[in-house]
């Protein structure tokens, strides 16, 4: 039998604001344990709880950005549960009116052709839909350490998106494109920096099995402690594994959270599945419900960006990159920009983007090591365009460029101390080429024989000759013309 996985995500998403959720305390990762705390965020009693505005329109942005349906009412309720973590013993959230429902991330999947001749690749688009995105308070870190354990309430009362997908994924690398698109767009929405060591994006996931073709799902577990997106792929692997496993055997799925073991590669039972009645939610009697259609909903809308489908689009007509290009060219904002400004004088954009993404970024992978100006790009661009300097000249030039470059010179006086210029002379050329066809008789014996490739080492001797100077282009035209004179 053949079986299928169903996979959801749970995604928390501390939001990028000044203050906490409902205080005046800063927002910040890092600093000592307990010193960004007051009496509403230590769950004091009597205190008074104030939103964030800040919050409600990020969250409001993050639902414009994936499509959803902005509630024009929503309301906070309460959460109750007791854990050291939680000072109020209940978490300020959202149950039945959250800020925004439906709505979808595309995936987007590079599918490989089977022909592996052809580098280029195509695109397959996939829609996850989303449930909803609620806004709540995040809760503060426990750290246990040789057998004494501290709470650190700097991170209690932080603004925390929570982002709930349908169960339309099947495979670990959907749920793997899922997250990388999702923390673009969050990114792109300057409204988190999504970085998942920092705890700033945290994903639990839920799974099950079910035999293909089979509409009922079957039963799922939870899975935690995903700290990066990889683990969110490996678990998701081991976890579906072990369920077909049992369910081939003809045993059955409890429904539980477990924990994913990083180092051990594997998840295990933590514990039996809560249900939604056991944290007895009721509405907040200290907040008032947020009416987001006077002033909320279009303060979110002026924020709204060029989304990464949207750029990619554009960079592939504007630029005529291909379809590939355009896609890693806008998988970051920083990149997405510095690429335009390089690109903006050149005469052939595509030029520029094969020096960025093959040239750079290739072997440098981090953009934000590169310290030359962009429209540098353009000059050495077009000086190859123009025939003013050979693709070999111009390699050489980009190198120096931009890891070798004490006198910080630009293109042009790099081509100018080097001495580079491009012999498209044809009587120095057929100088040159008269003298390798003289010097080189096996070459041009076996190219009498039928060898066409032999032409490649009497365009090397000219090349040599030349000092790497020739326009390899024409060395070609004039020595084919000379051996069939011969
Ligand atoms: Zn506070």
């Amino acid at each position: 039998m053949e079986y299928e996985a169903v996979i959801g995500l749970e995604v928390h998403v501390q939001l990028k604001t000044n203050t906490k959720m409902f205080c005046g305390c800063i927002n910040k990762y890092g600093g000592l344990p307990n010193t960004h705390v007051c009496p509403i965020c230590l769950g004091m009693p009597g205190v008074m709880p104030t939103p964030n505005h800040d919050a409600v329109v990020k969250t409001i942005l993050t639902g414009l950005m994936l499509e959803c349906n902005i509630a024009t009412r929503c309301k906070f309720d309460r959460k109750n549960y007791f854990y050291p973590d939680m000072p109020k013993n209940y978490q300020i959230s959202q149950y039945d009116e959250p800020l925004c429902e439906g709505g979808a991330v595309t995936l987007n999947l590079l599918a490989y052709p089977k022909d592996a001749q052809k580098l280029e690749t195509t695109v397959v688009d996939k829609k996850v839909r989303l449930v909803r995105i609620h806004l709540e308070e995040d809760v503060a870190k426990s750290q246990h350490d040789e057998g004494q354990s501290g709470v650190d309430f700097n991170r209690a009362g932080t603004p925390l998106m929570e982002i709930v997908s349908e169960a339309d994924m099947r495979t670990p690398e959907e749920a793997f494109a899922y997250l990388t698109a999702l923390k673009q767009i969050l990114i792109y929405g300057n409204v988190s920096d999504a970085d998942m060591e920092k705890g700033q994006l945290r994903c639990d996931v839920n799974v099950s099995v079910r035999p293909k073709g089979q509409e009922k799902f079957g039963t799922k577990c939870e899975i935690k402690n995903l700290n990066s997106i990889s683990a969110v792929r490996r678990s998701l692997k081991y976890e579906i594994d072990r369920q077909i496993e049992v369910v081939s055997e003809g045993g059955t799925i409890r429904q539980e959270t477990r924990r994913w073991n990083d180092v051990k590669g594997e998840t295990a039972v933590m514990r039996i599945k809560e249900q939604a009645h056991d944290y007895r939610y009721f509405p907040e009697p200290d907040l008032l419900p947020l009416n987001t259609s006077l002033g909320l909903r279009s303060e979110a809308e002026v924020l709204m960006p060029e989304l990464p489908s949207a750029k990619k689009a554009r960079l592939a007509t504007q630029y005529g990159v291909s379809e590939y290009q355009a896609s890693v060219l806008s998988s970051e904002v920083a990149l997405a920009d510095y690429f335009e400004k390089a690109a903006e004088a050149a005469k052939d954009k595509g030029l520029v983007a094969n020096f960025l993404l093959n040239d750079y970024l290739a072997i440098n992978s981090d953009l934000s090591t590169i310290a030359v100006p962009a429209p540098w790009f353009s000059e050495l661009a077009n000086e190859l365009t123009a025939g003013k300097i050979n693709s070999k000249q111009a390699k050489e030039v980009f190198g120096l460029m931009v890891s070798d470059n004490p006198g910080n010179l630009t293109p042009l006086e790099i081509i100018k101390a080097k001495g580079f210029v491009q012999v498209t002379d044809t009587g120095a050329l057929e100088a040159w080429c008269d003298q390798a066809i003289a010097n080189g008789a096996r070459s041009v014996a076996d190219y009498k024989a039928g060898k066409v490739a032999a032409l490649n080492a009497l365009k090397g001797q000219v090349m040599k000759l030349s000092k790497g100077q020739a326009n390899p282009q024409t060395v070609g035209e004039i020595l084919e013309q000379k051996l069939k004179a011969l």
